[in-house]
């Protein structure tokens, strides 16, 4: 009887570490399982799934989105324009529900150019909601219907234009003065003649344009063939009028000269400002003889892209 007792103890005691070895390697598997499920439960595809999007949908949104704004896309309520919107090449985050609701509104319209509005702005009246320019820009500046000049914006290095370049008197920014001879001559070598009509308009000019456009036939009026003073990009220093001998500005775009303009201005810095088929969005009817120096870079990739300035300056610079 005597031996029997140390073995029991020793059976007892392999019992018990069996047990513990059960124990342990059960909480390990729980534990494994627990941060699975915990970082499932706190994944975005989760999340996302949990909001109402598919699988399709969570691939585009974790692909296009920061985590700051899937974070905020999962306080909006699920819609299904979301993630084509989300798709769309100049997508901008913190306009996805204004480009929802303006589409709906406009359902005639299509997502890329639902965009193009919201970015822009021009999905408001004109001169409504004006905000002061960011005159830091410098050749990027953004003058428009919603963005204006103050009063004493004055550009630097003005000069006069030689009558050899232009009608009447004119005044430039140096820079933009060095351009248009450059592009100037390379026209020449193809016997084509760049015509400057206008160039610098200080505040005052503009408004006292305006001013007796809307004394003769009314502000709607004045708005549809001029600027508010302020709104006026040859403000800037940096937009030129341009058309050839024998023309007026409506016939312009008929010319050789416009055509190699349309080809070859980007290589000097300049783009055509307010293209034929955005008027919606400049805020402006066609013209074929305003161009805006930006610079030989951005006027080429806005060239490129086939955007208007304001588009460009929405996604790109602003
Ligand atoms: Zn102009």
């Amino acid at each position: 009887m005597e031996t029997i007792q140390p073995i029991r103890r020793k059976r007892k005691l392999k019992k018990g570490v069996i047990y513990l070895g059960i124990a342990v390697v059960a909480a390990i598997i729980l534990s494994i399982w627990g941060i699975n499920y915990y970082k499932k439960i706190n994944s975005y595809p989760y999340k996302l799934e949990k909001k109402g999007y598919n699988e399709q949908e969570i691939t585009t949104i974790t692909k296009k989105l920061k985590e700051k704004e899937i974070d905020q896309l999962l306080e909006m309520k699920y819609h299904k324009l979301y993630d084509d919107f989300i798709k769309e090449k100049y997508f901008i985050f913190k306009n996805l529900k204004a480009y929802v609701d303006y589409y709906t509104d406009e359902s005639e319209q299509t997502l890329t150019h639902a965009v193009a509005m919201i970015n822009v702005g021009a999905n408001k009246d004109h001169y409504e909601d004006i905000k002061k320019t960011d005159t830091s820009k410098g050749d990027l500046i953004l003058v428009n219907k919603y963005h204006q000049l103050d009063k004493d914006f004055v550009p630097e290095d003005i000069r006069d234009i030689s009558l050899k370049y232009c009608y009447g008197e004119n005044e430039i920014t140096n820079k933009v003065y060095q351009k248009f001879i450059s592009m100037y001559n390379d026209a020449k070598k193809e016997d084509l003649n760049l015509i400057i009509t206008s160039a610098y308009r200080d505040y005052e000019f503009q408004n006292e344009l305006w001013q007796q456009y809307a004394k003769s036939q009314g502000e709607e009026w004045a708005d549809s063939v001029s600027a508010r003073a302020g709104h006026s990009e040859h403000q800037t220093g940096l937009t030129l009028d341009i058309v050839t001998y024998k023309v007026n500005m409506n016939e312009f775009e008929n010319t050789d000269e416009f055509k190699w303009l349309q080809k070859n201005a980007h290589k000097y810095g300049f783009i055509l400002r307010y293209p034929k088929d955005k008027t919606d969005i400049t805020g402006y009817d066609y013209e074929a003889w305003h161009y805006r120096y930006v610079g030989v870079k951005d006027a080429t990739k806005i060239h490129d892209l086939g955007i208007t300035f304001d588009e460009y300056y929405a996604y790109y610079i602003g």
